[in-house]
């Protein structure tokens, strides 16, 4: 079947970005929020704003959701009068929120018992991945829903990996970043020790990232958004601490004794005072404070 118009549901960091590329690639978009406040933006990149949820789930060929947590992936999926009233066409739903593979799995099956179909398919790249159209993308689901999606995953991202079924692509994500949040810590106190042991931070990160400590936090994050002290990459320190919740929650229903990730998670929740919710994520290295 034919994707002609796609609705993409948030519109904020990740959403906007996301929307704008597909009405680059030829698709028409309809766009909501929950928030009014994104109807400009949304406009000027050529998205129609539609005020009323329903409205954009019953006219869209598919979804994209770009939400910040689970509960609302729940909340938009299961909208009364809304997707699971729909019987004209078989939607799929792209999910590419950071959620959990429980909720996916659970959304999934109400979802196919409708007629309709639910993809996890979180991304990495940021923003700029977003806007850009060169998203990694992780998708989990069934392989054929996978291809109807096809054509709206190509268009945003560079790389759209199938990697397994409902649930597996929030599983590789929450993987990776709870990587970044160890990276994060790890990295600040490396370059702190190196500012204290008399080395810049900066002449030291420059040198790590010809050699082996290095990772994205220290080859791409570090320069630029650290060492400048812009802290402006456009993710929130309390998704990232979503994230790594998710992580170690996912962890203990699995039954891995994960000690260092547990620390870490300690770290990121005692840190809410010096970096709140609403801070750069990025703030986390900052090897200029104690
Ligand atoms: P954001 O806070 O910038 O945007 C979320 C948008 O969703 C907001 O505009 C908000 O008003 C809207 N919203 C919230 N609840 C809603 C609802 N029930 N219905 C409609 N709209 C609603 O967040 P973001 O940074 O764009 O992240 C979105 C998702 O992508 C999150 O799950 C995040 O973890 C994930 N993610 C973010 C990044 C990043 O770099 N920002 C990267 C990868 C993944």
């Amino acid at each position: 079947m034919d994707i002609r118009t796609v609705g993409v549901v948030g519109l904020g960091n990740m959403g906007l970005g996301m929307a704008a590329t597909l009405v680059r690639k030829g698709f028409t978009v309809l766009g909501y929020d929950l928030s009014e406040g994104r109807r400009g933006a949304a406009e000027a990149a050529g998205v129609a704003f539609v005020p009323v949820l329903n409205d954009l789930l019953g006219r869209a060929d598919a979804l994209v959701f770009s939400l910040p947590y689970a509960r609302d992936v729940e909340a938009v999926a299961t909208a009364e009068g809304g997707l699971l009233a729909r019987s004209d066409r078989k939607v799929v739903v792209i999910d590419t929120s950071t959620s959990d593979p429980g909720t996916t799995r659970r959304l999934a099956a109400r979802l196919a018992r409708a007629g309709h179909a639910l993809l996890d398919a979180p991304v990495s790249g940021g923003p700029s991945g977003a806007a850009e159209g060169t998203l990694t993308m992780m998708i989990g689901g069934a392989e054929e829903d996978f291809a109807l999606a096809e054509p709206v995953l190509r268009a945003m991202s560079a790389r759209a990996v199938h990697v397994g079924p409902s649930g597996a692509g929030n599983i590789v994500k929450l993987v990776n970043n709870l990587l970044v949040a160890a990276h994060l810590v790890t990295t600040g106190e490396a370059l702190r020790l190196s500012q204290a042991a008399g080395l810049s931070a900066e002449e030291a990160v420059a040198v790590v990232n010809t050699a082996t400590g290095r990772s994205a936090v220290s080859e791409v994050m570090v320069p630029r958004w650290v060492v400048p002290g812009t802290f402006d990459s456009g993710f929130a320190a309390g998704l990232m601490r979503k994230d790594v919740r998710l992580a170690l929650e996912l962890a203990e229903e699995s039954g891995v004794d994960l000690p260092l990730s547990a620390h870490v998670g300690r770290i990121w929740r005692e840190a809410a005072e010096a970096i709140p919710d609403t801070a750069d994520f990025t703030r986390m290295a900052d090897y200029r404070h104690p």
